[in-house]
């Protein structure tokens, strides 16, 4: 086998039953499971991957070393990997002696470099690229696609609206210049989505009814929306939407061959719901709003309160709290951030 062979599948993490999209690299000697930011889940033994017997045109399916269950559809690519392909391949690679060798490992340690840095640089100069245009188009679909499918007007009086939206401007007159974005609040009754908040990435926050209702405290209302313009001011939304996009497209995005592409974009208003951010995004718009929250003069420990009160609150699925894990590490994070600062 020359280099590696990458096979792009599905894992069930072990000791978790989060479904990801990820694929696994395999190598000569040993094997990876990459998520779908390149960011390494295992590596174990490449003896230590045997894929299931295939049964009709089901789905492969290997049991990783740590219990993690990983299933493809990629047949091809399994079958360059049975050990069965590999025997042969392997034999001649010995008898090229050690410097095929080192050209192998060169070769895995070129795809391993494509993953970690080739991909976030491409998807740092496409969101560096992109045009206010083409955020505002992303905005306005979204908005659409979501009153199309989870929203209905909002029911909150003509004052409350006006109070919140006072709140949303008092923080965003005190973001510099250069973060400034084509902000706009939208307030919708979206009772599929609980008390949340939305950031798109041209500027328009959507606001639930559930979450000016349940919270009636203002301070509670600026922490979630200072966090929710940490998201749009540092390009979390794109950041994530270009990452989900894989490296071909995005060479032609930044190639500005956007036709298609775009339309594809745009045709999955849904994309933008499906946001999940990371963990270190989740925990820069978390400083974020809280600097941003004090120096309009709120409490920013009402961040703390909003993540207290709300598993009560969220019992839906697809609620804030599934964008937003809120474990007690991250609060212990945010109380640790306010006494530094
Ligand atoms: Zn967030």
């Amino acid at each position: 086998m020359v280099g590696v062979v990458e096979i792009k599948g599905r894992a069930f993490l072990a000791r978790s039953s989060r479904l990801i999209d990820g694929a696994l690299l395999v190598g000569d000697r040993t094997a990876a499971l990459l998520d779908a930011d390149g960011e390494t889940r295992l590596e174990f033994a490449r003896s230590d991957l045997k894929f299931d017997l295939p049964l009709g045109s089901a789905d492969r399916r290997a049991t990783l070393p740590d219990g993690t269950l990983f299933e493809t559809s990629d047949r091809v690519a399994v079958a360059l990997v049975q050990d069965d392909d590999l025997g042969g391949a392997l034999s001649n690679a010995e008898t090229f002696g050690p410097r095929l060798a080192w050209v192998i490992v060169a070769s895995v340690a070129g795809v391993f470099a494509i993953w970690k840095f080739a991909l976030p640089a491409l998807v740092w100069l496409a969101v560096a690229l992109t045009p206010e245009a083409l955020r505002d188009t992303i905005d306005a679909t979204s908005l659409r696609f979501l009153d199309a499918t989870l929203s209905e007007p909002t029911q909150l009086s003509a004052m409350r609206q006006s109070e919140v939206k006072d709140i949303f401007q008092s923080l965003t007159t005190l973001l510099p210049e250069e973060k400034n974005r084509d902000f706009s609040l939208h307030f919708r009754d979206m009772p599929g989505l609980g008390p949340n908040a939305l950031a798109l990435p041209g500027g328009a926050m959507v606001i639930t009814d559930a979450l000016v209702t349940d919270f009636t405290d203002n301070d509670v209302i600026a922490a979630v929306l200072g966090h929710e313009l940490g998201h749009v001011v540092e390009d979390h939304g794109l950041t994530q939407l270009y990452r989900s996009l894989g490296i071909y497209v995005l060479v032609a995005l930044i190639a500005g061959d956007t036709g298609p592409i775009l339309e594809d974009i745009l045709l999955e208003g849904g994309v933008i719901m499906s946001f999940s951010f990371s963990r270190a995004h989740e925990t820069s718009a978390d400083q974020f709003g809280l600097r941003l929250s004090d120096q309009a003069g709120y409490d920013p420990s009402a961040l703390i309160t909003f993540f207290e009160t709300l598993p009560d609150a969220d019992q839906s699925e697809s609620g804030w709290g599934s964008t937003h894990p809120a474990s007690g590490a991250r609060i212990e994070a945010i109380e640790e951030f306010l006494r530094s600062n």
